[in-house]
């Protein structure tokens, strides 16, 4: 995982691709990530678009946390200052300021919204000890300090710096003091863990888990035992109610749906590239049952195509000039891959079926006493045993395996709980002139 994070780096310093990958940083004149730039055009998230997805392509979309997602993010915060300043001047100087500090040192983030899974049907300050949730314990001339657990940092043991962005959980009013912050350390701070998951790369040859060795971006529970945050690094403290409208009242996030909604196109673009072959292997893609199954595929990466060119082409511009992709747009895009993706990745299932687990590993390709009943055994209606092994190798390891397993779950739930997603759909969603139409139809008033 991190020579695939290093390799992604290098990408941007090869010429060839400068000016695809990077853009030239407002103060320092260097060449910097092109998705830390801030649109002021429509132009600028296209091309933002196809950095994304330039890096999506390289991992097949398997990474959900490739450094360009918060990069895009932190960016959207910085263009909503102004947000920030309604907590006091110096939030807004402070986000500024960050922002060009990561954007000048290319640094690679993970990030944290949510509190520990205790009991969801409480508060933090409800609790049976609440001082599990991360919380302020206090603060010094050099700044505020913190302690607790926050859930679930993708990517944490690769990162420089750790974003916390204020928590969904239901904190209350009188709960400001202690649970109403925004703020960013380095993941090197004093005081500051993460507790990983066991990880899903065992250290088999690369060939027989072609996306776990190269993909495993990890997660980690982040635990702080009196951390110190500097002031300088504190961009929202005190105030509930600007914590809790962060996400909806800026387009910061508009930015980070915008990279992902990228990344599951590559990704399904993936898989629709893996399930032909395999149909085409086992001698079934005339099939109009695996035909309509594979069409299926074809219309997930369609629609993701279409909205993120809906997105581009209804963007909206902000007061100060920025462009946002189109929130509504961007919005069912987000709900509608948590959904898309366990089906095509069942449809690989179902087009690979027992030959999925018709799989030997490199150490039996490579026997002697083997290769032989390999070739012979093995073989399809396309490809000789040892490249039928290779190919269904990868589709298990795309839909069967750990990681598989895995990047189901992270696409469920990585963007926000669906359930409540879903249901502030229907909340904000300005639905009056479709009523209205209706109650004229039934000849009522308005
Ligand atoms: C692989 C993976 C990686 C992640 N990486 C990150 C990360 O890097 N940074 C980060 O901040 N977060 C990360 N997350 C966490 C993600 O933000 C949360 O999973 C998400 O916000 C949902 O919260 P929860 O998991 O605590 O679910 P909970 O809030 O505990 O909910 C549990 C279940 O209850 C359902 N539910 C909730 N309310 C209702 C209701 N009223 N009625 C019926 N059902 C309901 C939910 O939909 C869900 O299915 C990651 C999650 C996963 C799985």
């Amino acid at each position: 995982m991190a020579r695939t994070l290093a390799d992604l780096y290098d990408l941007q310093c090869d010429p060839a691709l400068r000016e695809q990958l990077t853009y030239t940083s407002p103060s320092s004149g260097t060449s910097v990530g092109l998705s830390f730039l801030q649109p002021r055009s429509v132009d600028n998230l296209i091309r933002k678009r196809g950095m994304y997805k330039h890096w999506a392509n390289y991992s097949g979309g398997m990474l959900g946390r490739t450094p360009d997602y918060l990069n895009a993010i932190l960016a959207g915060c910085a263009s909503a200052k102004s947000y920030f300043a309604k907590n006091g001047a110096e939030y807004a100087e402070r986000i500024v300021a960050y922002y060009e500090h990561c954007r000048e040192q290319d640094l690679c983030a993970t990030h944290t919204f949510v509190d520990p899974q205790i009991n969801r049907a409480r508060s933090q300050s409800e609790q049976r000890d609440p001082t599990v949730p991360l919380h302020i314990v206090g603060e010094n001339a050099q700044g505020l300090i913190v302690s607790g657990a926050r859930m679930l940092a993708t990517l944490a043991p690769y990162s420089d710096e750790l974003y916390v962005f204020p928590s969904p959980s239901r904190t209350q009013q009188s709960d400001a003091p202690k649970f109403a912050f925004a703020f960013a350390v380095p993941v090197a701070t004093p005081g500051l863990k993460f507790i990983c998951r066991e990880s899903l790369d065992s250290g088999g040859a690369p060939s027989d888990y072609p996306l776990t060795a190269r993909f495993e971006e990890m997660d980690a529970v982040a635990v702080f035992h009196e951390v110190v945050v500097p002031w300088e690094r504190v961009f929202l403290k005190g105030d509930i109610s600007l914590c809790n409208r962060l996400f909806r009242e800026t387009p910061a996030f508009l930015h980070g749906i915008h990279q992902f909604t990228v990344k599951n196109l590559a990704k399904a673009e993936f898989i629709l590239g893996v399930a032909t072959l395999v149909a085409e292997a086992i001698g079934r893609i005339e099939m109009a049952e695996y035909q309509r199954m594979l069409g299926e595929i074809v219309d997930v990466v369609e629609t993701l195509r279409a909205y993120i060119r809906s997105a581009e082409a209804d963007a909206i511009t902000d007061e100060h000039g920025f462009v946002h992709p189109n929130p509504n747009i961007m919005s069912t895009a987000r709900n509608y891959f948590p959904k898309a993706y366990p089906r095509i990745v069942e449809i690989l299932q179902l087009i690979g079926s027992s030959g999925l687990m018709a799989t030997p590993s490199e150490k039996d390709l490579t026997a002697p006493a083997l290769s032989e009943d390999i070739d012979r055994y093995y073989q399809s209606a396309t490809l000789m045993g040892k490249e039928r092994v290779q190919l269904f190798r990868l589709a298990w390891d795309l839909s069967c395996s750990a990681f598989a397993g895995r990047r189901v779950l992270y696409e469920r739930f990585f963007a926000g709980d669906p359930f409540l997603l879903m249901a502030s759909r229907f909340t904000s969603y300005d639905r009056s002139e479709a009523v209205a139409r209706v109650k004229k139809m039934l000849g009522r008033s308005a």
